[in-house]
C-alpha cells in the first residue's frame, strides 16, 4: 500500500466535522483538535522542523529546504482538517472498491444501494479497472479534505526521506473550520512566513483553480405595521407579505438553481419572523467584480421601491462581504499558475482550468497577501455519502506536488534572480 493511501484510510478514520451550529469558537468542535494534534505528531515523527499546533487547531510544520534552495522564498501548501457536517460524517469507514465498470457501489444501506452511476459522473469510465476508496455508504468519505492533507504528508514524508529531490523551504498549514467559512481566517501569516501557496483541495485530477466568486451577504430586515386584523383595512403591513414581493422582485433566472460557469446568483438562505418582523437572508455571488456590486445595488434599489410602497424604514438591507475573486492577486505572480499547469503535465495530466463556484481557503489568503490558487485533491462527490477518490489520483497527486515544488526550487522572478 502506498504512503498516500496508507494515510487517507487512517485520516478519514479521525472525525473532525467542524459544526455549524458553534461558529463563534475556533476550532468549532473539539474533535477538530484530536486531528490536528494527530497531523502535528506525525510531521514532528517525519523530520519537520517548527511544528506547532495553536489553541484554534491550526497546524504548522517547515520542511527546510534542499541544498541550494535554502535562499528562496519558502511555499505554502494548505489544506483543511475539518469535514463537512452537512452529510453524517461521524464514524466513517473506508474501504477500498476495485471498479469493474457500470454503477460504483459505496455500499448498502437499509437495503438501498448507495452507488454512483456513470452518468453522474463521467470520469468514472477512466477508472476502469482500477481501485477505488469509498465509504461505506452511511456517511461521506471526507476526501474533502484528508485527501488533502494526506497528499501534502505523503510529499513531505518522501521530500524528508530523499534530499535529492530539489524543493525551496515548504511551510505546511493544515487548518479547521473551512467548511463554515472560516478556514485560514485566524493563520498567521508572519509567523507562516511563507510568500506564496497553494491550498490542495479541489475534486477532479487536473482540475486547476485561480478564480473564486466574490462574495457577500445581504440581510433584509421587514419591519411590518400590525394590528388586529378586524380593524387592519388600510393599516396593515405584514412583513411577511412584504418579504414574498422582496424576493420576487429578485431576478427569477439568477439562482443557483439556473445558473452555471461564470454566471453569478442571489440565493435566499435563511427567513425567519413573524408577520410583524422578519429577516431574510440572502448570499450574493458572482465572479465579475463589477458584476457583484451591481448585484448589491440591485437589493438595495428592491427595497427602496418596498419603501415608496409601504413607508420609509419598512425594508433595509445590510451587505456584509465575505471574500473576494482571488484571480486579483495574481498580477504580480503568474508563475504561481503557470507552475501548477506545468507540474500537472509533467504527471501526464492534461490540467483543466475551472471558475470555482465558491470560495475557497485561498480567497481569504490571496486577499491578505498569500496568493494561493488551488489543486485538486482527486476527489468526486464531495459532501455526500457517494464521496469517492480513486487510489490513482491520491497516488498522482502527490507526484504533481513534487514536480511543483521543484519548480521553487529555482528563482521565479528577475529581482531573486539578481539577489543571488
Ligand atoms: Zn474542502
Amino acid at each position: 500500500m502506498s504512503d498516500v493511501l496508507e494515510r487517507f484510510l487512517r485520516y478519514v478514520q479521525v472525525d473532525s466535522p467542524s459544526d455549524p451550529d458553534n461558529e463563534e469558537e475556533v476550532p468549532s468542535s473539539p474533535l477538530e483538535h484530536g486531528m490536528a494534534r494527530l497531523l502535528a505528531d506525525e510531521l514532528t515523527a517525519m523530520g519537520c522542523v517548527d511544528v506547532s499546533v495553536d489553541e484554534h487547531a491550526y497546524v504548522l510544520g517547515t520542511v527546510p529546504a534542499s541544498a541550494g534552495a535554502e535562499g528562496l522564498p519558502a511555499l505554502c501548501l494548505c489544506s483543511h482538517l475539518d469535514t463537512t457536517a452537512d452529510a453524517p460524517s461521524l464514524g466513517v469507514r473506508p474501504h477500498v472498491v476495485h471498479y469493474e465498470g457500470g454503477n460504483l457501489v459505496a455500499g448498502v444501506v437499509d437495503g438501498q444501494a448507495v452507488e454512483t452511476t456513470p452518468e453522474q459522473v463521467p470520469d468514472l469510465a477512466g477508472f476502469v479497472g482500477q481501485d477505488i476508496v469509498c465509504p461505506d455508504g452511511s456517511t461521506l468519505l471526507g476526501a474533502d479534505d484528508k485527501a488533502g492533507v494526506a497528499e501534502i504528508c505523503a510529499l513531505a514524508a518522501r521530500l524528508l526521506k530523499d534530499p535529492s529531490i530539489p524543493h525551496p523551504t515548504l511551510k505546511l498549514a493544515f487548518v479547521p473550520d473551512e467548511e463554515i467559512g472560516h478556514g485560514a481566517s485566524l493563520l498567521d501569516l508572519e509567523k507562516l512566513g511563507a510568500a506564496w501557496g497553494y491550498t490542495v483541495d479541489g475534486e477532479a485530477l487536473g482540475e486547476f483553480n485561480y478564480e473564486t466568486f466574490n462574495a457577500a451577504e445581504a440581510l433584509v430586515r421587514v419591519r411590518g405595521v400590525m394590528v388586529h386584523p378586524g380593524s387592519a383595512k388600510d393599516v396593515m403591513v405584514n412583513a411577511i407579505t412584504v418579504a414574498a414581493e422582496f424576493d420576487q422582485l429578485v431576478p427569477a433566472a439568477e439562482r443557483p438553481e439556473h445558473t452555471s460557469g461564470r454566471e453569478g446568483f442571489y440565493h435566499p438562505t435563511l427567513i425567519r419572523g413573524t408577520a410583524s418582523e422578519l429577516t431574510l437572508s440572502y448570499i450574493v455571488r458572482d465572479h465579475d467584480a463589477e458584476k457583484f456590486s451591481q448585484r448589491q445595488q440591485t437589493l438595495c434599489d428592491i427595497a427602496e421601491f418596498l419603501n415608496k410602497r409601504y413607508g420609509e424604514g419598512t425594508v433595509t438591507v445590510t451587505l456584509h462581504e465575505q471574500y473576494r475573486n482571488m484571480a486579483e492577486a495574481f498580477g504580480e505572480c503568474p508563475f504561481l499558475i503557470d507552475n501548477a499547469l506545468a507540474a500537472n503535465r509533467e504527471a501526464g495530466v492534461e490540467p483543466s482550468v475551472v471558475a470555482v463556484r465558491g470560495g475557497t481557503d485561498g480567497s481569504q489568503l490571496s486577499l491578505r497577501g498569500l496568493p494561493c490558487p488551488n489543486i485538486a485533491t482527486g476527489g468526486y462527490n464531495a459532501h455526500s455519502v457517494r464521496e469517492f477518490i480513486p487510489v490513482s489520483s491520491l497516488e498522482t497527486t502527490v507526484d504533481i506536488l513534487q514536480n511543483l515544488v521543484a519548480k521553487f526550487a529555482v528563482p521565479q522572478t528577475a529581482s531573486q534572480q539578481a539577489a543571488r
